[in-house]
């Protein structure tokens, strides 16, 4: 248990340095990075064994979601192998609306401030997807990119953005 906010405290202060160097490495190997991962949609794991080695990689991103999930003043349910937190209200609900957001995802837990429509549900599954092979370096992974790109263009969202409209293509 302590090494895992350990491992949160870590991922939070790198986060916090890269972003601090904004805008610093829009080109070279972090560009080169943000072009591939912005169609970087990983296949969910299909076998009981992959599963539960993704759900333990990403254990203490999942972690931090349950704490976030317990300030919703909702109760969890399971939903597309994920536990999802909606309607958020409380606290976090209140943090993700200030933020401009309608939903978060952190590892296996997705909390929403409303009921997910399938797009959205597809959008934030990518990111759960992204979660299980990055484990505890999704956020500094994703703090740095977001220090380059700013949200909008934050590869990683590009690629969950591909996953709704493929979602709603397919339908
Ligand atoms: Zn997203």
């Amino acid at each position: 248990m302590k090494r895992t906010t350990a491992a949160i405290m870590a991922s939070m202060i790198t986060g916090a340095s890269l972003l601090r160097a904004r805008r610093h490495a829009s080109t070279g190997a972090v560009g080169v990075v943000g072009t591939r991962l912005q169609t970087w949609i990983p296949p969910a794991p299909r076998s009981a064994l992959t599963r539960l080695v993704a759900a333990m990689w990403a254990s203490p991103v999942t972690l931090a979601g349950l704490l976030a999930g317990a300030g919703s003043a909702t109760r969890p349910r399971f939903v597309d192998g994920i536990v999802l937190f909606a309607p958020a209200r409380g606290i976090t609900g209140l943090l993700i609306r200030r933020r401009g957001f309608t939903a978060a995802g952190l590892g296996h837990v997705v909390i929403a401030l409303e009921e997910p429509s399938a797009s959205l549900l597809a959008h934030e599954l990518a990111h759960v997807r992204q979660a299980e092979r990055l484990g505890p370096f999704m956020a500094p992974a994703y703090l740095a990119l977001l220090a380059v790109h700013g949200y909008r263009h934050h590869p990683m969202e590009r690629a969950a953005r591909l996953a709704a409209e493929r979602h709603a293509t397919r339908r």
